[in-house]
């Protein structure tokens, strides 16, 4: 199946673009694997392709979307919908923004184009602080992720108001210090690099606070050879593989995104074969200048440039 995916993707013209959480069948195919912002980088660099396969989940495709209007966009599983992104719908930002109109909203990565549409900034869990810091103001509403929302908050002093108290990541919020601390006793030289949308106790418990792409830079360029890794499974196998000389253990060994692994390699070649219409992914024209605009916010943020923020989801 995998080589048919890579003889179709020829003929198709297709450049693959694959999330670090994604099945290993999928990154072994893909063109690139990344974080989130660096696949939405890589989809607005890229010209010449008569198709984009987005292998993630929806929001992560609509970025690529708004940013490369010229190629369509096509997600192999219309059901990966991440569960973080739903928290905060842009009727929520829009109810906060009246009963707080001096706060800028910085919304996370993870959230629907919609959300994007009606907020002022964009941050990845790699940036959200120097965004937040660079706006210079004392108080902004802040979403939908809470655990990040406490980093944040802990590393600038400024006053983050939830979108939504109770928003977090499945996946992430299933760490717990027990786990750390069983792992530390077994393997004592170990760096223990941990993502925000870990609960802050687990943060607290670690040696590092990272985001994906900060933990592919860490195990790669690190002399250390033993990593315990608090983020969803897919990482792991791909730092493992990147990395045999190493040793990559899970913090958690059933943190599994369902929703990122509903892509599968059928899927892709269904995709490729069929070009479905139901597959593609549209933004609505009304809202692509302003999520642009506000990317385009997020790159002024100092130090926080759109091509060198290499973290995110
Ligand atoms: S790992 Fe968490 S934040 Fe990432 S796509 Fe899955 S549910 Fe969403």
């Amino acid at each position: 199946m995998q080589q048919k995916v890579l003889a179709l993707k020829k003929v198709r013209n297709a450049l693959l673009l694959a999330h670090n959480y994604q099945p290993m069948e999928i990154q072994e195919v893909a063109d690139f694997v990344g974080d989130s912002l660096q696949l939405a980088k890589k989809s607005a660099e890229v010209s010449g392709y008569d198709m984009i396969i987005f292998a993630g989940v929806k929001f992560m495709a609509e970025m690529a979307a708004v940013l490369n209007e010229k190629t369509p966009v096509y997600i192999p599983a219309t059901d990966a919908i991440c569960p973080l992104a739903a928290w905060v719908s842009a009727d929520k930002v829009r109810a906060l923004k009246e009963e707080y109109p001096d706060a800028p909203v910085v919304v996370y990565v993870n959230t629907t184009a919609e959300t994007k549409s009606v907020s002022d900034v964009i941050c990845t869990s790699g940036n959200a602080v120097k965004v937040v810091s660079g706006l210079g103001v004392a108080r902004v509403l802040f979403g939908p992720d809470k655990n990040l929302a406490d980093y944040v908050r802990r590393q600038t002093g400024v006053e983050l108001i939830d979108l939504e108290p109770r928003g977090h990541c499945y996946v992430h919020q299933q760490f717990d210090i027990a786990q750390i601390t069983l792992l530390r006793e077994e393997y004592p030289e170990a760096v223990v690099i941990v993502h925000p949308e870990c609960p802050e106790e687990v943060q607290d418990a670690a040696d590092i606070v990272g985001s994906t792409g900060a933990m592919v830079k860490i195990v790669a360029e690190s002399p250390d050879e033993t990593f315990v890794i608090a983020t969803e499974l897919g990482l792991v196998e791909q730092l493992q593989a990147k990395h045999p000389d190493k040793k990559i253990i899970p913090a958690y060994d059933r943190a599994v995104c369902r929703q990122m692994k509903k892509n599968s390699l059928e899927k892709v070649l269904r995709v490729l074969e069929e070009r479905p219409k139901e597959n593609l992914v549209e933004v609505p024209e009304e809202m692509i200048g302003h999520i642009q605009e506000i990317l385009e916010r997020m790159s002024q943020a100092p130090d926080a440039r759109f091509a060198e923020a290499s973290a995110s989801d």
